[in-house]
């Protein structure tokens, strides 16, 4: 008799790109790992590295991908040619990051056609990630059509919380008819980070409360309790909250029928306004933390602006989630700019030794791929950076449903 299939190809599929890892869940060991980008441009780029060996290899190639079934197309070739195709018999399942799952889906979920049918139902809240997510889902099952698939949801850590949070003050008829409400995004990480944290504190998951920083170009908050987060700073869509690359946030919703009437701008060109050219990039024309942190090292004005305006949104966060828990066990940074921005760890905490909030110094200015604490012994509050690691969370959620011990869907 053979053994089970241990191994889990995730897909993350963006607007115009598919990121993509295999993983062998014995031991969570990465079998390899790439990106196809720039989909539907004219130089995409397919970048795929092996890891079996001594040492990793990669191989690169430019050349155009039409859509995201040529994009499978491309990640399918490449794991071949190193005999690790999508019908390899150590493969148990794909797992898909699927951006938006409504209130249906609180967890992992195998992919069949009533999954795949909601999902689409789902693409006018999430218009560029759901159809993404719906082409990976469509291309691996032609791929191999006997191959699990399951998809796990970035909405799914927030599906539980509390009406309090989730629902809007908006006139209740409305809010039903059109299935607007609070659903959060970035779920995978906080509760990746959220566990990770519990385990660098040492207490149970069940009993620790964290504030969770996702702060990447992408940035949400969250607040959990115990396991289970019961706010988060996005919203019907991941526009809402905290200053972010290009994203508004927070922002007075006056402003959108204020545009369209003295304007002249459509829904279209607000959305574009709110969604791509905003954020740090509207506030100071780039959407990179560290480009901004030099230029206002430098003495630049308007980049100071910036970080002060993204520090502000952040504190303000930082203190209705103290509030929302009433006790906090630890504040943890994850995600591009909270893993790598001591400067951002430090204003966000500074004078805030009142909350129990604290960071020292040459604490923050460790830079590793670790959880680490960074506030002083003693606190209160723990302060802790936690690499976050969507993909491996995908692949446990994935083989946790189907491998070993799993119900198989
Ligand atoms: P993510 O979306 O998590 O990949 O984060 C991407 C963002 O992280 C970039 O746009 C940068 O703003 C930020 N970032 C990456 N490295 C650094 C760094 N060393 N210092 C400050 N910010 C960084």
């Amino acid at each position: 008799m053979s053994a089970s299939p241990t191994r889990v190809l995730v897909l993350n599929s963006g607007s115009s790109s598919v990121k993509y890892q295999l993983l062998d869940m014995r031991d969570e060991s990465r079998l390899a790992t790439g990106l196809v980008e720039r989909i539907g441009e004219r130089t995409s780029r397919v970048e795929h590295t092996l890891l079996t060996g001594a040492e990793p290899e990669t191989r690169t190639r430019e050349g155009r991908v039409a859509d995201h079934d040529e994009a499978l197309d491309a990640v399918a070739a490449e794991l071949s040619r190193d005999g690790l195709g999508l019908d390899s018999p150590e493969l148990l399942a794909v797992g898909h990051r699927i951006v938006h799952g409504g209130r249906l889906f609180d967890g992992p979920t195998r992919v069949d056609w009533h999954v795949e049918r909601e999902i689409e139902r789902l693409v006018p809240v999430a218009p560029l990630h759901n159809p993404a997510g719906l082409a990976g889902i469509r291309t691996a099952r032609r791929l191999n059509p006997s191959l699990p698939q399951v998809a796990v949801f970035d909405t799914a850590f927030h599906a539980h919380m509390p009406e309090a949070a989730s629902r809007y003050a908006l006139d209740t008829a409305v809010a039903e008819a059109h299935r607007i409400r609070r659903y959060g995004a970035h779920g995978t990480s906080h509760a990746y980070v959220s566990r990770a944290t519990a385990e660098l504190l040492g207490r149970p998951y069940e009993e620790t409360n964290t504030i969770v920083l996702h702060l990447g170009n992408g940035a949400s908050a969250a607040a959990v309790r115990g396991g289970r987060s019961v706010d988060t700073s996005m919203g019907l869509t991941p526009l809402e909250g905290l200053v972010m690359g290009t994203r508004s946030g927070d922002i007075d919703p006056a402003v959108v029928f204020h545009l369209m009437r003295n304007a002249s701008m459509s829904a279209e060109d607000v959305d574009v306004l709110l969604n791509k050219k905003s954020g740090l990039y509207g506030l100071c024309g780039d959407n990179d933390m560290r480009e901004i942190t030099r230029r206002a090292d430098e003495g630049d004005r308007t980049a100071r602006l910036a970080f002060d305006v993204y520090v502000h949104r952040l504190r303000k966060y930082i203190g209705a989630y103290t509030a929302v828990l009433g006790r906090v066990d630890a504040l943890v940074f994850t995600a591009g700019v909270g893993e790598n921005s001591a400067l951002v760890r430090a204003a966000a905490v500074e004078g805030l030794t009142g909350f129990g909030l604290a960071v020292d110094p040459e604490r923050n200015a460790v830079r590793e791929k670790r959880p680490r604490v960074i506030s002083p012994e003693g606190t209160p509050v723990t302060v802790a950076v936690v690499p976050t690691d969507e993909e491996l969370e995908i692949a446990r959620q994935t083989y946790g449903l189907l491998g070993e011990g799993g119900d198989r869907g």
